[in-house]
């Protein structure tokens, strides 16, 4: 066995966004897809005909989907207030395009050769390609500068730190030069002063109109916020607030754009209608976490801890991507806010984008398992499976243990460079664990397992889809091999697809979790690279199944057609 070079490492690259997006590693969904909507073109592949632009190139990588969802629910007044929201989100697409291109938008794009590179570079926020590794889609265009547009061009990592400017690694400023060619700082909420107070203007409107008083609070702070950079107190009150129907996720928030420093935030804006029935059930099956956690299949001792039962989960439909969020790989999940002193007041809160789960499902999960899933099991790949997979990830990320029992600290500082893969592995199987458990005491359908299990495996296909390179792959490859070596799946030598068998695989999940517990419990390092190393790898076998998904030509990535239209709403 061996470890395969990505065959097109670049798109490693989308999958690590992906993960960045959230946790969105383990066996969690992501991305999966067919062409859809305008998608129809050849799949994109190396050596394409020499003629073809960049924009004809790509066309099948990311599959077209709307973004939709049921208002039925809300009155005149609660329509537009949700109408104001994605206003005020586009107005981050304006800040966002400014944050990736230091040029005129309008002149960049009339220097695309055709229409589908135009809107390659409007998709991209400028011209380079966000899931192909920052590529260059127009001749002339050098690499993207690691500091973006964050910092002049010509500041290199010694003149950043001999600055002495107080709040040069803030999130919320730019590095510029002054007359005299030195470095100065500039304030977001005055770099883009009239963009802010358009986007602050359509919060507070929206405000007005909101009939929850805890959200229409928040939007006011928020407005603030935006206009003097100071996003704390309405972190903390987005935190305290509960009920709300409907969310906005909105402002400068994620700095992953700036890879020279990983400082400068870009803006984005995120619409988001909670699903209430769903937000209720996660509520619900939070509270069997300490029933679950002492039911866990592992000697007592690595389960002295209580869980919480109060994790902070919310399902919901997005309906405007706007800015940062809207470019290259889409999360399927957010985890907020970033301000670590407002995680040590009210901890975070994690929200599913449930629709946009549902976008990739269908057009990248289906395919992947329509290639590699036995065609008898194949009724067993679901929505509602995969969804409950990834809902249960997260809740069993409460479960297990978070110090050594040696009494030395904590198993992330244990594990070290394994820590965080052992988190990602122990949260995807002991959401397996959490599933079987809730179905035996009647709270799911026992009926319906074999589907959690056959689109556990789809999904674990789907991640390793770009090979194992980095580490949160190699944690999926543990849990392929892992369960290959179990008997949990086996391959159809004739049809070289995969079926998983329904007691074999519930005994792989035990012994998994039990083996998983142990090392983290231990804080054993050695045992968890040995572990790693052992069966974090892919067989040439699965690299060979493997390429089949690349010639299918299935996308990569979702992109999305958004805005008032797709919702039916009218303009406020
Ligand atoms: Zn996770």
């Amino acid at each position: 066995m061996h470890a395969i070079r990505p065959s097109r490492p670049l798109l490693l690259a989308a999958l690590v966004a992906l993960a960045l997006a959230g946790c969105q590693r383990g066996g969690e969904p992501a991305a999966t897809g067919t062409p859809a909507g305008d998608a129809g073109a050849p799949p994109s592949e190396e050596a394409p005909a020499p003629a073809a632009s960049y924009g004809v190139q790509h066309a099948g990588d990311y599959a077209t989907v709307p973004l939709e969802a049921d208002l039925s629910a809300f009155d005149d007044d609660g329509k537009r207030m949700i109408a104001l929201l994605v206003r005020a989100s586009q107005v981050m697409d304006e800040i966002y395009w400014k944050q990736s291109w230091d040029g005129d938008r309008e002149v960049l794009l009339a220097r695309a050769p055709d229409t589908a590179t135009r809107d390659w570079i409007e998709l991209n926020f400028g011209p380079w390609d966000r899931l192909n590794g920052d590529a260059p889609m127009l001749p002339g265009i050098g690499p993207r500068p690691p500091g973006g547009v964050f910092y002049p061009a010509d500041m290199d990592k010694a003149e950043f730190e001999a600055a002495d400017l107080a709040d040069k690694a803030s999130w919320y400023t730019l590095l510029r030069r002054d007359d005299a060619g030195n470095l100065v700082t500039v304030p977001y909420h005055v770099a883009y002063k009239a963009e802010l107070e358009r986007a602050a203007g359509y919060l507070r409107e929206a405000a007005e109109l909101s009939e929850d008083e805890d959200f229409a609070n928040y939007l006011a702070m928020r407005a603030d916020a935006l206009l003097d950079d100071d996003f704390r107190p309405s972190d903390m009150a987005w935190m305290d607030m509960k009920g709300n129907a409907v969310d906005v996720v909105i402002g400068p928030i994620e700095s992953y754009d700036d890879q020279l420093f990983g400082y400068k935030a870009a803006y984005e804006g995120l619409v988001l209608i909670k699903d209430q029935e769903w937000s209720a059930r996660l509520a619900r099956f939070a509270r069997f976490l300490p029933e679950l956690q002492r039911g866990l299949p592992v000697d007592a001792k690595y389960k002295a801890e209580m869980p919480g039962s109060n994790a902070d989960l919310g399902a919901y439909e997005a309906v405007y991507y706007g800015g940062n969020a809207n470019v290259g790989a889409k999360t399927i999940a957010i985890n907020l806010p970033n301000d670590e002193q407002v995680q040590l007041a009210k901890g975070t809160r994690r929200l599913q984008l449930e629709n946009v789960m549902k976008a990739k499902f269908d057009t990248i999960m289906v395919p992947i398992a329509q290639q590699l899933i036995v065609e008898e099991q194949l009724d067993n790949v679901t929505f509602d499976a995969f969804f409950q997979n990834t809902m249960f990830h997260e809740v069993a990320h409460g479960l297990g243990i978070k110090n050594t029992l040696d009494g030395k600290g904590t198993v992330s500082e244990a594990l070290k460079d394994q820590a965080s893969s052992f988190e990602e592995g122990k949260a995807d199987v002991l959401g397996l664990y959490m599933v079987g458990a809730l179905a035996d005491k009647g709270e799911l359908d026992a009926s319906k397992l074999m589907d959690n299990y056959v689109t556990f495996l789809a999904g674990i296909l789907r991640s390793v889809r770009f090979g194992a390179a980095d580490a949160h792959a190699r944690a999926n490859m543990v849990r392929f091999n892992f369960f290959a070596e179990q008997g949990a799946f086996s391959r159809d030598p004739e049809s070289g697809k995969y079926r998983v068998d329904f007691e074999k695989m519930q005994a792989a999940i035990e012994a998994l979790s039990r083996k998983l517990l142990t090392i983290q419990g231990d804080g054993d390092h050695a045992a968890a690279k040995a572990l790693t190393d052992e069966l974090g790898v892919i067989g040439d076998e699965l690299a060979a199944d493997l390429a089949k998904l690349e010639a299918a030509g299935i996308p990569i990535d979702v992109r999305f057609e958004q805005g008032l239209d797709v919702l039916g709403l009218e303009a406020p």
